[in-house]
């Protein structure tokens, strides 16, 4: 009888599982360095090996847009762009051509140059491209030496593996993999978000060896807890977790259609915050009764050139018709730090970022409202400004409003009408809340940065985690400051940060007035449930 073995690792996705382990050995490679003398023959095997990672990358585009919808397939877009970039193909153009390095070498010897570039800069979101590289290297790497991923299983297992890349998780059937176990990665990698949206439990941090393959297993996706040959006590106890958890979700599903309304009777929208259109159809599938945030960034990650009022336009509406006649509140671009997208300067967080950009930059700011204005011709919709700090910046976005709306009449361009709100996440705007009130329909306090500007404590940084504390009463003295002045003024006010799903919280946030919260679709359900079961 094997002894039960504990590992302790960090939390990806939560979830339980039980099951045997697989463990994936992508069998390291070690290319050698031949001195090639046909350089130009060389340069088209690379070529080549190029256009079919291009093509494996569409395929797995497509492949993860219908199971995983097209906000999460669009990592195999961003893996193209690698394979497209100028500089990365430059390196090993020149490596071939002129150093008369073969392929493989001269392919790995780029991808650890902007591996190590792009790894060692303190940002999760470049920190992640650092893996996409990592992953078209070994894309390239397996087509040039024609040794492509197999995953020959035959029944449901829990999946270990240093390190598994997006391409290689979605060829897998999603009914064969019970959990994933990662040594390397984070729970902002590509990798980990694809698994939580598809439903596999996580955790990462573990190494597990070959020689544990086919060993029974059980992960807990919620502590970052493995058990290599569970005891009778464990298996049971997650056994009965397994099954608490698959009641749960069933009877949490009884909520979709239904309102959050307390025993008393005080009723609490219910709303998501989604970072694009594949976003908008979680959030129904969820039962959200609005969009309550759309974060815009994604029309302008990835790019080089801004987007143009007609994109802005077709990803608009394209949300607007999912929400299928639901209010879609879209927030101007909020770019800034946090978002991946900093300007370089000395304290980003404090910067050139948000609302300061667009009414700097009528060309940002215009093309997206006229996008907007003009998706409001086919819903309900509202437009959100981020990070107000004053009422004459109200009035510059409402002269600047105007005269969008004159040009699309006289352009007899289609537009409909739209309500305007104001996010609330500076100490200055929850002051002057009552100033703030008159110039808008309602108020959204995001309470992420309200934190971070209350408290001086940078919401990116892991190592004051502990000192980040959203519950500070500073900060709940201003929600309810904010409230108080935007019912005054006959106005909602919803809160839109990740306070809004804390139900530890909530009962106080309903107390104080709250109109509407608005949450990651995956949060929708169990905050219904909890809100209908408050007496208040
Ligand atoms: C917030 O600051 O609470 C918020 C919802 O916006 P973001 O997290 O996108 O900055
Ligand atoms: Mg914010």
């Amino acid at each position: 009888m094997n002894k039960m073995i504990e590992k302790k690792g960090r939390s990806g996705a939560p979830g339980y599982a039980m099951g045997s382990l697989f463990v994936y050995e992508r069998g390291s490679y070690h290319p050698p360095h031949i001195r090639i003398k046909n350089t130009v023959i060389e340069l088209e095997r690379f070529e080549t090996a190029k256009s079919a990672a291009i093509e494996s990358l569409k395929e797995a585009y497509e492949r993860t847009g219908r199971r995983a919808g097209a906000a999460n397939a669009e990592i195999f877009k961003a893996q193209q762009m690698i394979l497209l970039d100028e500089d990365y193909n430059e390196r090993i153009k020149n490596d071939i051509l002129g150093g008369h390095m073969n392929a493989e070498w001269a392919v790995s010897e780029a991808s650890r140059y902007f591996y190590e570039l792009f790894s060692g800069i303190h940002d999760e979101g470049v920190r992640a491209k650092a893996m996409d590289i990592k992953d078209i290297a070994n894309k390239l790497m397996r087509i040039l030496t024609g040794t492509e991923f197999v995953f020959d299983i035959k029944e449901p297992v829990i999946l270990a593996a240093t390190y598994l890349s997006p391409s290689e998780l979605i060829q897998i059937d999603r009914g064969m993999i019970k959990a994933l176990i990662m040594l390397e990665g984070s729970a902002y990698s590509h990798v980990v978000i694809l698994a939580k949206t598809m439903g596999i439990p996580v955790v990462l941090g573990v190494d597990i060896r070959p020689g544990s393959n086919g060993y029974e297993a059980v992960i807990d996706g919620h502590t970052g807890s493995v058990f290599i040959n569970p005891g009778n006590d464990v298996k049971e106890k997650y056994r009965s977790l397994i099954d608490e958890e698959q009641a749960r979700s069933l009877r949490l599903k009884e909520y979709i259609g239904r309102e959050a309304v307390t025993q008393s009777g005080r009723k609490v929208s219910v709303l998501a915050n989604i970072g694009g259109p594949s976003g908008a159809k979680a959030a129904i599938d969820n039962g959200c009764e609005g969009i309550g945030l759309v974060r815009t960034e994604f029309m302008f990650m990835d790019r080089d050139v801004l987007p143009t009022e007609e994109e802005h336009f077709k990803a608009y509406r394209d949300i607007v018709e999912k929400s299928q006649g639901r209010r879609v509140v879209f927030r101007t671009l909020d770019l800034g730090a946090d978002k991946g997208m900093a300007i370089n300067e000395e304290n980003p967080a404090l910067g050139r970022r948000a609302i300061r950009i667009c009414l700097t930059n009528r060309d940002i700011f215009i093309p997206q409202l006229k996008g907007l204005l003009r998706a409001a011709a086919y819903g309900d919709v509202a437009i959100l400004y981020p990070m107000i700090t004053s009422v004459a910046e109200m009035h510059c976005i409402a002269d600047i409003l105007n005269e969008t709306v004159d040009e699309l009449t006289r352009d007899k361009v289609k537009y409909g009408k739209v309500k305007q709100g104001i996010m609330i996440e500076t100490p200055a705007a929850a002051m002057i809340s009552d100033e703030l009130a008159k110039e808008a329909d309602f108020f959204s306090i995001g309470t992420n940065d309200l934190t971070q500007f209350s408290l001086a404590i940078d919401r990116q940084n892991s190592a004051l985690a502990r000192f980040y504390d959203p519950f500070h009463e500073g900060v709940m003295r201003m929600i309810g400051l904010t409230i108080e002045n935007a019912h005054k003024a006959g106005i909602e006010v919803t809160i839109c940060g990740e306070l809004a799903s804390d139900l530890s919280i909530t009962k106080r946030l309903i107390d104080m007035g709250v109109d509407a919260l608005s949450v990651s679709p995956a949060a929708i359900l169990p905050l219904k449930e909890y809100i209908c079961s408050l007496e208040q």
